[in-house]
Protein backbone atom coordinates (compact mmCIF):
# COMPACT_ATOMS: atom_id res chain seq x y z
CA UNK A 1 0.00 0.00 0.00
CA UNK A 2 1.05 3.76 -0.80
CA UNK A 3 0.55 7.10 -1.22
CA UNK A 4 0.86 9.50 -3.74
CA UNK A 5 1.48 12.57 -1.69
CA UNK A 6 4.23 15.38 -1.39
CA UNK A 7 7.05 13.85 1.28
CA UNK A 8 7.53 17.44 2.88
CA UNK A 9 3.96 18.21 3.46
CA UNK A 10 3.21 14.64 4.66
CA UNK A 11 6.30 14.83 6.72
CA UNK A 12 5.72 18.55 8.25
CA UNK A 13 1.77 17.56 9.53
CA UNK A 14 3.30 14.48 11.48
CA UNK A 15 6.30 13.26 13.84
CA UNK A 16 8.65 10.40 12.15
CA UNK A 17 12.13 8.32 13.45
CA UNK A 18 14.82 9.01 10.59
CA UNK A 19 16.63 5.65 10.70
CA UNK A 20 20.59 6.42 10.24
CA UNK A 21 22.79 3.96 9.92
CA UNK A 22 26.36 5.85 9.44
CA UNK A 23 25.68 4.74 5.29
CA UNK A 24 25.82 7.30 2.64
CA UNK A 25 22.68 7.51 1.98
CA UNK A 26 21.00 7.32 5.17
CA UNK A 27 22.86 10.55 5.57
CA UNK A 28 21.43 12.31 2.47
CA UNK A 29 18.25 11.32 4.04
CA UNK A 30 18.94 13.09 7.26
CA UNK A 31 20.51 15.68 5.27
CA UNK A 32 17.58 16.03 3.47
CA UNK A 33 15.44 16.04 6.48
CA UNK A 34 17.20 18.84 7.87
CA UNK A 35 17.33 21.21 4.61
CA UNK A 36 13.32 20.72 4.06
CA UNK A 37 11.15 19.39 7.15
CA UNK A 38 10.09 23.09 9.66
CA UNK A 39 9.28 21.29 13.23
CA UNK A 40 11.62 19.47 15.01
CA UNK A 41 9.09 16.99 16.08
CA UNK A 42 11.33 13.91 14.77
CA UNK A 43 14.38 11.96 16.22
CA UNK A 44 17.25 10.07 15.05
CA UNK A 45 17.45 5.89 15.57
CA UNK A 46 21.30 4.13 14.88
CA UNK A 47 21.36 0.78 15.75
CA UNK A 48 24.57 -0.79 16.33
CA UNK A 49 23.97 -4.62 14.57
CA UNK A 50 25.64 -6.32 17.74
CA UNK A 51 29.25 -7.85 17.42
CA UNK A 52 28.72 -6.99 13.12
CA UNK A 53 29.26 -3.54 13.90
CA UNK A 54 32.74 -1.65 13.60
CA UNK A 55 33.85 0.50 16.30
CA UNK A 56 34.89 3.08 13.48
CA UNK A 57 31.00 3.15 12.43
CA UNK A 58 29.45 4.04 16.00
CA UNK A 59 32.31 6.71 16.08
CA UNK A 60 31.55 7.99 12.92
CA UNK A 61 27.61 8.99 13.66
CA UNK A 62 28.55 10.64 16.61
CA UNK A 63 30.37 12.59 15.06
CA UNK A 64 28.00 13.46 12.51
CA UNK A 65 24.99 13.61 14.72
CA UNK A 66 27.31 16.62 16.78
CA UNK A 67 28.06 18.30 13.51
CA UNK A 68 24.46 18.83 12.97
CA UNK A 69 23.79 19.59 16.75
CA UNK A 70 21.35 16.37 16.80
CA UNK A 71 22.54 15.36 20.25
CA UNK A 72 19.11 15.79 21.69
CA UNK A 73 16.97 13.88 19.34
CA UNK A 74 19.89 10.71 18.71
CA UNK A 75 19.23 7.26 20.18
CA UNK A 76 22.19 5.02 19.95
CA UNK A 77 20.24 1.47 20.50
CA UNK A 78 21.32 -2.16 20.48
CA UNK A 79 20.45 -5.48 20.84
CA UNK A 80 21.99 -6.47 24.54
CA UNK A 81 20.90 -10.16 24.44
CA UNK A 82 21.88 -11.38 21.28
CA UNK A 83 25.42 -11.32 19.46
CA UNK A 84 25.51 -11.57 15.59
CA UNK A 85 27.47 -14.19 14.79
CA UNK A 86 25.45 -16.25 17.46
CA UNK A 87 22.66 -15.74 14.84
CA UNK A 88 25.13 -17.11 12.33
CA UNK A 89 25.78 -20.38 14.39
CA UNK A 90 22.15 -20.69 15.31
CA UNK A 91 20.31 -19.67 12.11
CA UNK A 92 22.71 -19.67 9.17
CA UNK A 93 23.45 -17.05 6.90
CA UNK A 94 20.90 -14.66 6.24
CA UNK A 95 18.76 -14.43 3.37
CA UNK A 96 16.22 -12.35 1.63
CA UNK A 97 12.37 -13.28 3.09
CA UNK A 98 11.69 -15.51 6.33
CA UNK A 99 15.24 -16.21 6.66
CA UNK A 100 16.57 -12.88 6.18
CA UNK A 101 16.45 -12.67 10.18
CA UNK A 102 19.51 -9.97 10.54
CA UNK A 103 16.76 -7.50 9.68
CA UNK A 104 14.32 -8.72 11.78
CA UNK A 105 16.34 -9.15 14.90
CA UNK A 106 18.52 -6.64 14.97
CA UNK A 107 17.02 -3.38 13.43
CA UNK A 108 12.95 -4.16 13.35
CA UNK A 109 12.99 -5.40 16.48
CA UNK A 110 15.30 -2.30 18.08
CA UNK A 111 13.61 0.21 15.74
CA UNK A 112 10.39 -1.06 17.30
CA UNK A 113 11.44 0.17 20.45
CA UNK A 114 13.07 3.64 19.62
CA UNK A 115 11.01 5.12 16.24
CA UNK A 116 7.99 6.49 16.05
CA UNK A 117 5.48 5.23 13.51
CA UNK A 118 6.48 7.17 10.42
CA UNK A 119 10.25 6.62 9.44
CA UNK A 120 12.51 7.96 7.21
CA UNK A 121 14.74 5.82 5.17
CA UNK A 122 17.63 6.15 2.49
CA UNK A 123 16.54 3.69 -0.01
CA UNK A 124 17.11 4.20 -3.47
CA UNK A 125 15.17 2.97 -6.33
CA UNK A 126 18.91 2.39 -8.13
CA UNK A 127 19.96 0.23 -5.40
CA UNK A 128 18.34 -3.16 -6.42
CA UNK A 129 15.52 -4.62 -8.47
CA UNK A 130 13.70 -5.28 -5.45
CA UNK A 131 14.07 -1.75 -4.40
CA UNK A 132 13.38 -0.37 -7.84
CA UNK A 133 9.61 -1.24 -7.19
CA UNK A 134 9.95 0.72 -3.72
CA UNK A 135 7.19 4.19 -2.96
CA UNK A 136 8.15 7.50 -2.00
CA UNK A 137 5.73 6.67 0.91
CA UNK A 138 4.62 3.32 2.11
CA UNK A 139 3.19 1.03 4.39
CA UNK A 140 5.73 -2.29 5.59
CA UNK A 141 4.02 -5.20 6.80
CA UNK A 142 6.59 -6.72 8.30
CA UNK A 143 7.78 -3.45 10.43
CA UNK A 144 3.90 -2.31 10.43
CA UNK A 145 5.60 1.27 9.89
CA UNK A 146 5.03 4.14 7.17
CA UNK A 147 8.15 4.53 5.10
CA UNK A 148 9.01 7.64 3.57
CA UNK A 149 11.82 7.81 0.99
CA UNK A 150 12.56 11.24 0.41
CA UNK A 151 16.44 10.15 -2.15
CA UNK A 152 14.00 7.37 -3.78
CA UNK A 153 14.91 8.52 -7.32
CA UNK A 154 18.64 9.94 -6.72
CA UNK A 155 21.43 8.25 -8.30
CA UNK A 156 24.52 7.51 -6.43
CA UNK A 157 26.55 10.84 -7.39
CA UNK A 158 23.66 12.80 -6.29
CA UNK A 159 23.90 11.62 -2.60
CA UNK A 160 27.76 12.19 -2.99
CA UNK A 161 27.30 15.89 -4.34
CA UNK A 162 24.62 16.50 -1.68
CA UNK A 163 26.92 15.72 0.88
CA UNK A 164 29.50 17.47 -0.35
CA UNK A 165 27.95 20.65 -0.80
CA UNK A 166 26.73 20.14 3.11
CA UNK A 167 30.45 19.87 4.38
CA UNK A 168 29.69 16.32 6.11
CA UNK A 169 32.98 13.63 6.05
CA UNK A 170 31.68 10.53 4.69
CA UNK A 171 31.95 7.10 6.87
CA UNK A 172 35.93 6.00 6.98
CA UNK A 173 35.37 2.64 6.84
CA UNK A 174 34.17 3.17 3.09
CA UNK A 175 37.92 3.74 2.58
CA UNK A 176 38.86 0.95 4.01
CA UNK A 177 36.19 -1.71 3.07
CA UNK A 178 34.03 0.15 0.56
CA UNK A 179 30.83 -0.11 2.91
CA UNK A 180 29.76 1.39 6.23
CA UNK A 181 31.01 -0.85 8.31
CA UNK A 182 27.49 -1.16 10.20
CA UNK A 183 27.16 -4.60 8.75
CA UNK A 184 30.95 -6.21 8.79
CA UNK A 185 29.34 -9.75 7.08
CA UNK A 186 26.11 -9.03 5.31
CA UNK A 187 25.77 -11.79 2.57
CA UNK A 188 24.87 -8.71 -0.07
CA UNK A 189 28.36 -7.73 0.00
CA UNK A 190 30.45 -7.90 -3.30
CA UNK A 191 33.60 -9.64 -3.65
CA UNK A 192 35.54 -6.66 -3.56
CA UNK A 193 33.92 -5.59 -0.29
CA UNK A 194 34.64 -9.38 1.35
CA UNK A 195 38.13 -9.21 0.09
CA UNK A 196 38.39 -5.93 2.11
CA UNK A 197 36.64 -7.27 4.95
CA UNK A 198 38.28 -10.64 5.23
CA UNK A 199 41.99 -8.60 5.36
CA UNK A 200 41.43 -7.31 8.43
CA UNK A 201 42.65 -9.76 10.58
CA UNK A 202 40.04 -9.16 13.64
CA UNK A 203 37.22 -9.29 11.41
CA UNK A 204 38.84 -12.37 9.19
CA UNK A 205 38.78 -14.43 12.54
CA UNK A 206 35.18 -13.63 13.89
CA UNK A 207 33.55 -14.09 10.13
CA UNK A 208 35.16 -17.06 9.22
CA UNK A 209 34.76 -18.47 12.66
CA UNK A 210 31.43 -18.00 12.67
CA UNK A 211 31.06 -19.06 9.08
CA UNK A 212 32.64 -22.53 9.75
CA UNK A 213 30.09 -23.78 12.14
CA UNK A 214 27.29 -23.12 10.31
CA UNK A 215 25.16 -26.80 9.88
CA UNK A 216 25.21 -27.52 6.32
CA UNK A 217 23.49 -24.67 4.64
CA UNK A 218 19.40 -25.30 3.85
CA UNK A 219 19.25 -23.69 0.47
CA UNK A 220 21.82 -23.17 -2.36
CA UNK A 221 21.64 -19.35 -2.63
CA UNK A 222 22.97 -20.17 1.27
CA UNK A 223 25.59 -22.69 -0.14
CA UNK A 224 27.12 -19.64 -2.89
CA UNK A 225 27.50 -16.92 -0.16
CA UNK A 226 28.96 -19.36 2.36
CA UNK A 227 31.49 -20.46 -0.28
CA UNK A 228 31.97 -17.24 -1.76
CA UNK A 229 33.50 -16.09 2.21
CA UNK A 230 35.47 -18.76 2.49
CA UNK A 231 36.99 -18.57 -0.97
CA UNK A 232 37.95 -15.40 0.19
CA UNK A 233 39.43 -16.74 2.88
CA UNK A 234 41.60 -19.27 0.91
CA UNK A 235 40.16 -22.16 2.72
CA UNK A 236 36.81 -23.73 1.09
CA UNK A 237 35.99 -27.21 3.11
CA UNK A 238 36.54 -30.00 0.42
CA UNK A 239 32.78 -30.04 0.04
CA UNK A 240 32.02 -26.86 -0.90
CA UNK A 241 35.19 -27.03 -3.30
CA UNK A 242 33.69 -29.81 -5.09
CA UNK A 243 30.37 -28.10 -5.60
CA UNK A 244 32.54 -25.32 -7.28
CA UNK A 245 34.10 -27.67 -9.81
S1 LIG B 1 23.10 -4.86 6.19
FE1 LIG B 1 23.13 -7.05 5.63
S2 LIG B 1 23.62 -8.19 7.51
FE2 LIG B 1 23.03 -6.09 8.09
S3 LIG B 1 20.83 -6.23 8.57
FE3 LIG B 1 20.99 -5.63 6.42
S4 LIG B 1 20.97 -7.54 5.23
FE4 LIG B 1 21.39 -8.07 7.37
Amino acid sequence: MHLDVDPVKFLSERRFTVLFSGGKDSLAALLWICDNIPHRDWNVVYVEVTGNTHPACNEYVHKVISMLGLEERFVHAKREDLDFFEGVKKWGIPLIGQMRWCLYQFKIKVWDKHSHLTQVTGIKRSDSNRRSKAHLIEYMRLGKSVVVNPILTWKTGDVLDYIREHGIPINPCYEMYRHSGNCMFCPYHSKRKIALTLQDPYWREKIIGALRCVKAPRSESMRRILRLWLKHDGQMPLTAFMQEK
